[in-house]
C-alpha cells in the first residue's frame, strides 16, 4: 500500500485522508500543532518545520510527500524533495509563498494583476502610493492568509496606521502594496495537473468573502462562458510553466469582463470543498490520484452546488442534515474567532431548487446574510 506524506494537519490534510483511503493509499500526516485535526487520522508530531530528526523518520516512511500547509519553509521542502518525492515541486511552492514573486509569474504568463509595488521601507511606501493611490491595499509578501497580514488604506493619510500595522514585518518578509480593486465578482479556478501533464479544471466556483475571510462559494459560477475558457488557458500556462503536480487554486477577480490574478494556493483549496458532494471526483480525490501517478477522475458537476464555510463556531447542523443533498462536515476544531471549524455544502440538480434549499437553510440558521448572494444568483 502507497504511503501519502501529508506536511500540515489541518482540514485539508483530514480531507485528503478521508479521500486516500478508498483508493487503498495510506496517509501519513506530520505536524506541529498539538490539535491539528488531521491527527484524528495519523498523527506525527513535528517540534516545528525544521525538527529534521522526526522528518527524517516520516521521509523514510513514505512514498511521495505533498501539502496541507503552504507556508512549509523552503528549505524544508528542498530537504525532503532530495529524500523522496514531493508533489507540488518546492518551487512551485516557494512562488506561490511569495506575493511579489506569484504576481510577477501571473503576469508573465499573461494573466493581468492589481497594480502592486514591493515595499520594504516607509519611504518605498509613498513613492508607491503616489503612483498607485488610494483606496489600497498594504499585504506581507509572506505568510498570510484568511486576510491576515493585510491594512486597507482608504486615503493617503492612513499610510502612517498602515505603516504602524505592518512595517515592523517590512525587514523580516517584505511588503507589496495593491491597487484595491472594486472588482465586480471574486472566481476561483480549480485545477489539477498529473506528472504526465494530463491537465482539468472545475468548473469555475464563485466566492464571496467577509472580512477577508471566505464565506460562501457557489458551483458553477453563472454566465462564465468565455471567462471560463480564457481562466482555463490561464491555470494551464501558469501549471506548465511551474512544472506543476497535484492540484491548485487561482484566485480571481472579475472587473469589466476582465480576469485579474489575486494569488494561487499550491495545494486543494477551499473554494473547491463544494467538490467533495458535487462533482464527479473532488480536489481531494484527483490530487491524491495526480501526486501518486494515477489517472484522473472527472471534473464535471452533478448539478449546483453551495458551500458555506463556518467561521468561529459551528452552528446546529440540524436544519443541513435534514435538507435533501445536504452534507455537514465538522473539523473537529476548538471554536475560536476567525478560525473555520467546518462547512457544509447544498447541492441539487436544478438552480431554483438549489435556491429554495440554501434560502431554508440559511433562514433556520440565521445566516440570510451570508447565503443571500448565492440565492440571488440562483434564481436570477
Ligand atoms: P486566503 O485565505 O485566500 O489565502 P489571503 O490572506 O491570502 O487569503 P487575499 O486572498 O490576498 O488574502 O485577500 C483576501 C480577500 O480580500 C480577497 O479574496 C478579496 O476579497 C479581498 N482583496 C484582497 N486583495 C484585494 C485587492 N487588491 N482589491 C480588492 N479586494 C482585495
Ligand atoms: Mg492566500
Ligand atoms: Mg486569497
Amino acid at each position: 500500500q502507497p504511503v501519502l506524506g501529508i506536511l500540515g494537519g489541518g482540514q485539508l490534510a483530514r480531507m485528503l485522508a478521508l479521500a486516500a483511503a478508498p483508493l487503498g493509499v495510506k496517509t501519513l500526516v506530520v505536524d506541529s500543532a498539538a490539535d491539528a485535526c488531521a491527527g484524528q487520522v495519523a498523527p506525527l508530531r513535528l517540534a516545528d518545520w525544521t525538527d529534521y530528526a522526526t522528518l527524517e523518520k516520516f521521509a523514510a516512511e513514505v512514498d511521495v510527500v505533498t501539502f496541507d500547509f503552504e507556508n512549509v519553509p523552503a528549505e524544508t521542502a528542498h530537504w525532503l524533495a532530495e529524500r523522496v518525492a514531493v508533489f507540488p515541486d518546492p518551487r512551485a511552492l516557494a512562488v506561490a509563498q511569495d506575493r511579489l514573486a506569484e504576481k510577477t509569474l501571473f503576469r508573465e504568463c499573461g494573466l493581468q494583476t492589481p497594480a502592486f509595488e514591493a515595499i520594504d521601507t516607509r519611504e518605498d511606501l509613498d513613492r508607491a502610493l503616489a503612483v498607485i493611490g488610494a483606496p489600497a491595499i498594504l499585504k506581507t509578501r509572506r505568510l498570510g492568509y484568511d486576510g491576515k497580514g493585510q491594512f486597507r488604506i482608504k486615503q493617503l493619510s492612513d499610510a502612517d496606521a498602515a505603516w504602524a500595522a505592518l512595517g515592523a514585518q517590512a525587514s523580516a518578509h517584505g511588503l507589496i502594496l495593491e491597487a484595491f480593486v472594486p472588482f465586480d465578482r471574486e472566481l476561483s479556478v480549480l485545477a489539477v495537473r498529473t506528472r504526465d501533464g494530463d491537465f482539468r479544471i472545475w468548473p469555475l466556483t464563485q466566492n464571496w468573502h467577509t472580512d477577508g475571510v471566505l464565506s460562501l462559494s457557489l458551483a458553477p459560477a453563472p454566465d462564465v462562458d468565455a471567462l471560463q475558457v480564457r481562466a482555463a488557458e490561464l491555470a494551464r500556462v501558469l501549471a506548465e510553466r511551474l512544472g506543476y503536480v497535484g492540484v491548485f487554486a487561482l484566485e480571481l477577480f472579475v472587473k469589466d469582463g476582465q480576469l485579474l490574478g489575486n494569488e494561487m494556493a499550491p495545494r486543494v483549496h477551499n473554494s473547491g470543498h463544494w467538490t467533495i458532494e458535487g462533482a464527479v471526483a473532488s480536489q481531494f480525490e484527483n490530487h491524491v490520484r495526480a501526486v501518486l501517478g494515477l489517472p484522473l477522475g472527472d471534473t464535471a458537476t452533478r448539478g449546483y452546488s453551495v458551500m458555506f464555510n463556518w467561521i468561529g463556531d459551528l452552528p446546529d447542523p440540524t436544519p443541513v442534515l435534514s435538507t435533501v443533498d445536504g452534507h455537514w462536515h465538522d473539523y473537529g476544531k476548538q471554536s475560536r474567532p476567525g478560525r473555520k471549524v467546518g462547512h457544509a455544502t447544498v447541492c441539487a440538480r436544478e438552480a431554483k431548487v438549489l435556491a429554495a434549499r440554501v434560502g431554508e437553510i440559511a433562514q433556520a440558521l440565521k445566516r440570510e446574510e451570508q447565503a443571500v448572494p448565492a440565492v440571488h444568483a440562483l434564481t436570477k
